[in-house]
């Protein structure tokens, strides 16, 4: 049976891939998660259906990672770290830390069991990008020192710890930089937009928009996603690789289709915007689709519909 160890397995992207690698009976998934961000609720029907192919672990992939009952590891999925700005401002050395020592820890995992390991880099190492859209070899214009530094920092530094272990260990590499996605799992409260937008719309609460809204995001259903990172797993590539969809919207365009969708009498509401927010984010995709053959299949509207029944149904278990 193939092994895969996924950190940070508990959360809204580790969760959906646990449930898409278990549909496969070949794979046996060990979830290793401190619940910093997820939660046992988005994996406990996972344990309860397949008891005897899926582990939990709760541990810290700050610290050295002990996996007792493991004899090999042939896949690691790292995607240990908060990723909403509200979370990982939270405790901004604890971001970095579980994006540096993170990558060193599970990389040394990668090392005693001859283990591929794929990071889950992510656009944010474009910071406030000069280029639209962002291609692979754009370089970035991070702020080094403001409240995001902790997180796009984390992950630049991250990308270089993968690099030079590959370069000093040959270790088996994969990094893709992955752009805002949303779907099922999300934690309603953990302050991202799309998650935001839909439980204000539902309970018709305001609608809370930072800034003008005229800043860009392009939004990716979870399932696309997935799909993305299980084939760059199973490819020769090493990356960068960027994974998103190119759909472009600006922040009030995607706070009006999400009204219109639930069909809510919420207000539009202006708030100030957090330093550093970048202006705007596309993926250039050109490459995933070459070397991948891969890209979304799951448009805006029907995404949002998924994810609008979600949100209501927990609400409705509420
Ligand atoms: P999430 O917060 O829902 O999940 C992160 C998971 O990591 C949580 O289960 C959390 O408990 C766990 N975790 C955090 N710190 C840990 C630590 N020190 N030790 C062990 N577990 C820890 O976030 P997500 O959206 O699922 O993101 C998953 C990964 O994808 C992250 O690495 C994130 O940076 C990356 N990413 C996500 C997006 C996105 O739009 N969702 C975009 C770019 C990159
Ligand atoms: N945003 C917003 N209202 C909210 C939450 C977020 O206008 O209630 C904006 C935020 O300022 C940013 C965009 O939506 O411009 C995406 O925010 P998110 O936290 O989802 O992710 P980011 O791409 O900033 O990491």
């Amino acid at each position: 049976m193939k092994k895969i160890l996924i950190t940070g397995g508990a959360g809204f992207i580790g969760s959906n891939l646990c449930r898409k690698l278990l549909e496969d009976s070949n794979n046996y998934v060990i979830c290793f998660d401190n619940f910093y961000t997820g939660s046992p609720k988005n994996i406990s029907e996972l344990q309860k259906n397949f008891p005897d192919r899926f582990e939990v672990i709760e541990d810290d992939v700050t610290y050295h990672l002990t996996l007792k009952n493991a004899d090999h590891i042939d896949e690691i999925y790292n995607l240990a770290c908060p990723a909403s700005p509200p979370h990982y401002q939270r405790d901004p050395l604890f971001t970095t830390k579980t994006c540096v020592l993170g990558a060193l820890n599970v990389l040394e995992v990668a090392r005693k069991y001859n283990a591929k390991i794929l990071q889950s880099s992510t656009s944010e190492v474009y910071g406030e990008p000069l280029e639209n859209p962002q291609s692979e070899d754009y370089r970035g214009n991070v702020n080094c020192h403001g409240i995001r530094s902790c997180y796009d920092e984390g992950k630049r530094c991250a990308e270089s710890i993968f690099f030079d272990h590959q370069r000093m260990y040959g270790t088996n590499i994969k990094v893709v930089r992955i752009f805002n996605t949303y779907g099922p799992m999300m934690d309603p409260n953990d302050g991202r937009v799309v998650s935001n937008f839909i439980m204000q719309a539902l309970s018709g609460e305001d609608i809370t928009i930072y800034g003008d809204g005229s800043q860009t995001r392009s939004i990716c259903y979870v399932d696309d996603l997935v799909n993305g990172l299980i084939k760059m797993m199973a490819s020769d590539i090493t990356g960068p690789v960027n994974l998103g969809n190119p759909d472009e919207y600006s922040v009030k365009e995607l706070a009006e289709k999400i009204k219109q969708l639930t069909n809510s009498s919420s207000k539009l509401v202006y708030r100030e915007l957090p330093s550093d927010d970048p202006t705007q984010r596309r993926p250039d995709i050109t490459l995933a689709k070459k070397v991948l053959n891969w890209q979304p299949k799951i448009s805006s509207e029907v995404g949002l519909k998924k994810t609008i029944e979600y949100f209501s149904n927990l609400r409705n278990a509420r």
